[in-house]
């Protein structure tokens, strides 16, 4: 779909609902005249565009121009199917396993902390962990019982020149860790968009010469919740001795990347960790993570509930 489909569609979306017939080829072919012929600025040819049918097909201006979804916090989002707008840090981007999924992570304001889906056919320009964005025009949604935000053709995403605050409250979990996900351990990612390959293809590059890289996904049990957490090269490092290199060597070795994947499954499934972190719904940002080891008192307290 070319830049002036997209946009004739984003116009005809804020039509939707009033009683106003407009055709789409009237206003796709105007807004390829603007767009590609006299290189229009896009924000600037949409507007041109909601002028002429304020002008021409009788619109209200008002119904064009300001009927757009509420700008809300995360924390307001409670049910599925309501367009909004948020103002959100991404806080964390993850790999994506399909085609039709351009990214999908966390983005995450003063209140809370939320997946975020931007779906390949929105065609949005991509958005960077850390940098905060105006995400317009997202629509709620529910899956497996959670609640996320989707991207759609229909959204607009513009970087804001802010630091969204995250939600103040850090807390400390020690839990088990009870699961480790597939492409964990020694894996490679892609040059360009530093996406995790699978089978040595990127999702939107295609087969690229990866570079290697340490992480774990995995679930931790707090006995009350599971968490998911992501753990980077240094977190791994602390925690097993096993950096980079290591994890090379111990490929190398083996013949076998897997290997790695052994290795540090055997040294951390079934492990008790304190994790310091933000908690957003089932996710836990780890800032820093350690080994539990039982206190002395704890023992105190076994003694004293076996006596
Ligand atoms: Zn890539």
């Amino acid at each position: 779909m070319s830049r002036a489909e997209k946009l004739t569609d984003q116009i005809l979306e804020r039509l939707k609902g009033s009683n106003v017939k407009v055709k789409r080829e009237d206003i796709l072919k105007r807004m390829k005249l603007l767009v590609e012929e006299f290189k229009v600025p896009e924000s600037e040819a949409v507007r041109t565009i909601m002028n002429y049918l304020v002008r021409e097909y009788g619109v209200s201006r008002e119904e064009l121009f300001e009927r757009e979804s509420p700008l809300i916090k995360i924390s307001e989002i409670t049910k599925p199917n309501q367009w909004v707008s948020l103002k959100a840090k991404v806080v964390q981007l993850w790999d994506s396993n399909s085609p039709n999924v351009s990214q999908v992570g966390l983005i995450g304001d003063e209140t809370g902390i939320i997946k975020f889906v931007i779906w390949a056919k929105a065609e949005m320009p991509e958005v960077e962990e850390g940098k905060s964005y105006l995400f317009k025009n997202v629509v709620t949604d529910s899956f497996q019982g959670r609640m996320q935000v989707n991207v759609t053709r229909t959204s607009r995403i513009v970087e804001v020149d802010e630091d969204i605050p995250l939600p103040p409250r850090e807390i400390e979990v020690i839990g088990a860790l009870i699961a480790i996900q597939q492409n964990s351990g020694l894996i490679k990612r892609c040059p360009m968009c530093h996406r995790v390959l699978v089978k040595g293809v990127c999702q939107q590059h295609g087969k690229v010469e990866g570079y290697d890289d340490l992480r774990i996904k995995a679930v931790l049990d707090d006995g009350e919740n599971v968490y998911e957490v992501i753990l980077n090269e240094d977190n791994i490092r602390e925690l097993t001795g096993i950096g980079l290199d290591e994890a090379i060597r111990i490929a190398q070795e083996n013949l076998d990347r897997n290997a790695v994947l052994s290795e540090l499954k055997s040294q951390l499934l079934g492990r008790y960790f304190r994790v310091k972190g933000i908690r957003g719904g089932r996710y836990l940002l780890v800032k820093e993570i350690s080994l539990h080891r039982p206190e002395v008192e704890d023992f105190e307290e076994i003694l004293e509930a076996l006596s």
